[in-house]
């Protein structure tokens, strides 16, 4: 999988370009607690959101996550 800062990614399943469907924002912590691994720190923040880029590809709907909003 390659993720470069043109925004272009490519499909790990079949190789096509993948298209951005911009940030979602995830909700961690409350009463799930299935993020700790996940997150560690950030699920014990408490409850909050994750921002994540979700890319789908268009040929076989593959769909990939990017956690947003770190440089
Ligand atoms: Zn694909």
């Amino acid at each position: 999988m390659q993720h470069d800062r043109t925004g272009s990614v490519k499909c790990s399943n079949c190789g096509a370009t993948m298209e951005s469907q911009g940030v979602e924002q995830f909700r961690v912590g409350g009463t799930t607690g299935g993020w700790k691994p996940l997150f560690g720190e950030w699920a014990e923040l408490g409850e909050g959101m994750i921002p994540m880029e979700v890319y789908v590809c268009p040929q076989c709907r593959k769909i990939e996550l990017f956690l947003a909003g770190r440089e």
